[in-house]
């Protein structure tokens, strides 16, 4: 099977609930188990709260894109953002760092997307933004 589809909207917290429950909607053709669900809610939400968060500070006007592709039993999706961008990608994605310590974030978003995906990668340009892209 295969199937493809791209959703935008701008940078509100509460946009994170619409990511997941339409990453959601789109992987079910492929019976997922329990798990994988939530293991891919889990990518979604920990990756487009990045964007929303660091990348466009919540400004309600900027917008995150999802692109996601379902070819065979493989799904590949991106998050992307024209935000802040990262200083240090590396670094970035150590386990518990992160710029936001007085937000209560713990950094460990990028460690746990890790964990989830088959595969991540992550480019960044300061001042041009970011995309993070995984397979699973
Ligand atoms: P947590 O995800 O545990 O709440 P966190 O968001 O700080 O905390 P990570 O998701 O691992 O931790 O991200 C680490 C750091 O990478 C962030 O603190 C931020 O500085 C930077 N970062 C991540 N995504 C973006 C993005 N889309 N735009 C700009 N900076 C980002
Ligand atoms: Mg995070």
């Amino acid at each position: 099977m295969r199937n493809e589809m791209t959703l935008s909207f701008v940078a509100i917290e509460e946009n994170e609930a619409l990511a997941r429950m339409a990453m959601t909607c789109f992987i079910t053709p492929l019976d997922p188990t329990l798990e994988e669900i939530s293991e891919f809610k889990t990518i979604v939400s920990e990756a487009v709260t990045n964007a929303i968060i660091h990348g466009y500070n919540c400004d309600g006007k900027s917008l995150v894109t999802i692109h996601a592709v379902i070819d065979d039993n493989k799904v590949m999706m991106t998050v992307e953002d024209n935000g802040e961008g990262i200083f240090d990608v590396e670094q970035a994605m150590e386990p518990m760092f992160t710029t936001k310590p007085l937000m209560e974030r713990s950094g460990m978003g990028f460690t746990i997307m890790e964990s989830f995906s088959d595969s991540l990668s992550v480019e960044s340009t300061l001042g041009n933004g970011t995309v993070v892209r995984f397979e699973k």
